[in-house]
């Protein structure tokens, strides 16, 4: 295909296109709708010696002010394919695809395994990068395989689930082979007509407490009911995009849960008993080690939900999302420095950031 062919947009505003709402322009600009359209997207990058970036909905993104001296090139692929296989149902979908939708999708037909993730926004190529995860599931329970175009060779290949290295908000594509593949479809294997497993207190406590008992079968929540739970405990905490609330513009949680390994865990704990801190009430023990809720070394380093400094704040429903309050990326980069300085220079941590900064 040639580049004519595919509409070419300079100097495109990007902050329309994260949900943060920050940073410039891309120079140039592709919105992809194929498998051909990131080929040729790829091609023009690599005459005029340029980067590409890949863009899905820019839910864990945050563009330089400067904004990206390349080519953007957005995931707009679409379509979604369903076959049941006796108590599986198998569904590939798109990279450009809701991921929000596609659970819905699921939860509607019945399908078990993703209902935890709803609310979260961003497309379906994207949740593999990270491992989406939230409320005891994560899509890497459910991934059984990928479709994908390697970046130099421009081929397209296929990848089975267990071999793209998940673990917590981790992937291959994050970690070692960050940049090399453009995801164009994922399939997912879901259980039908299956009971949802909530295992986060949380949830279980909010949907033991649902009055509404007409939402429970057989005494265990519905799928819909897992689903409405989700959201309405993710709306609370401004975890879902909301235009009406000014605390949902922002990447989600900007910072990862620490995991300490025990000789990591040791000094941390000391160091918490001699400043006269109890130490987290809620850690979490994992093969690799204890997570630390990053919410509390935030808050407990001193940065309490609702701080504001110059146009980025934290968020006054979530000590873990930072808010654009009407500034700019380097604005929020500055916060995001002078959190993670705070939390190092009270507990000896060092956080780790989720978004992507790009530019
Ligand atoms: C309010 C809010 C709540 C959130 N809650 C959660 C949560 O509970 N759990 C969670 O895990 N995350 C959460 N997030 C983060 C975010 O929604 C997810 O990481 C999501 O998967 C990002 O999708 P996206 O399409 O917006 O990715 P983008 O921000 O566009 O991209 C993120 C990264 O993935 C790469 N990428 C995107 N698509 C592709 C592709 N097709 N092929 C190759 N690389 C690609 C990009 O280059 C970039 O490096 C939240 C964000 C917000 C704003």
């Amino acid at each position: 295909m040639s580049v004519s062919k595919l509409e070419i947009k300079e100097g495109v505003p990007l902050s329309g296109h994260t949900t943060i709402g920050v940073g410039g322009r891309a120079r140039f600009f592709f919105s992809c709708g194929s498998v051909e359209h990131l080929r040729t997207g790829l091609l023009f990058a690599k005459e005029k010696g340029l980067r590409a970036h890949i863009l899905g909905g820019g839910s864990n993104t945050i563009i330089a002010d400067a904004g990206f001296d390349g080519v953007v090139l957005k995931i707009d692929l679409q379509g979604v394919r369903m076959h049941e296989e006796g108590a599986w149902l198998f569904l590939s979908a798109a990279a450009g695809e809701k991921w929000d939708e596609l659970v819905k999708t699921c939860v509607e037909r019945d399908a078990a395994g993703i209902e935890c993730l709803s609310g979260i926004p961003g497309t379906v190529g994207a949740t593999p990068i990270q491992n989406v995860g939230a409320y005891g599931q994560e899509v890497s329970e459910t991934i059984v395989s990928l479709r994908l175009m390697d970046r130099d060779s421009l081929e397209m290949l296929e990848m089975d689930g267990r071999d793209c290295e998940f673990r917590y908000r981790q992937s291959r594509f994050k970690s070692r082979e960050k940049d090399r593949y453009i995801i164009t479809e994922v399939t997912y294997r879901l259980r039908r007509h299956a009971s949802p497993e909530v295992e986060y207190p949380e949830l279980a406590r909010h949907l033991a407490l649902a009055s509404d008992l007409g939402k429970l079968e057989g005494g265990r929540a519905s799928l819909k009911a897992v689903r409405e739970g989700v959201i309405a405990l993710r709306r609370k905490k401004s975890m879902v995009i909301d235009p009406s609330d000014p605390n949902s513009r922002s990447v989600g949680s900007f910072f990862l849960n620490p995991v300490l390994t025990d000789e990591e865990l040791r000094p941390f704990q000391e160091r918490c008993r001699k400043s006269g801190e109890k130490g987290p009430v809620s850690t979490f023990r994992m093969e690799s080690g204890t997570k630390i809720p990053a919410a509390w070394l935030v808050e407990h380093a001193g940065f309490s939900k609702g701080y504001v400094k110059g146009g980025a704040g934290i968020s006054t429903n979530h000590a873990l999302a930072i808010v654009n309050c009407g500034g700019t990326a380097k604005e929020i980069l500055a916060l995001a420095e002078e959190i993670e300085k705070g939390v190092y220079n009270r507990f000896g941590i060092r956080l780790e950031r989720e978004p992507v900064i790009v530019g």
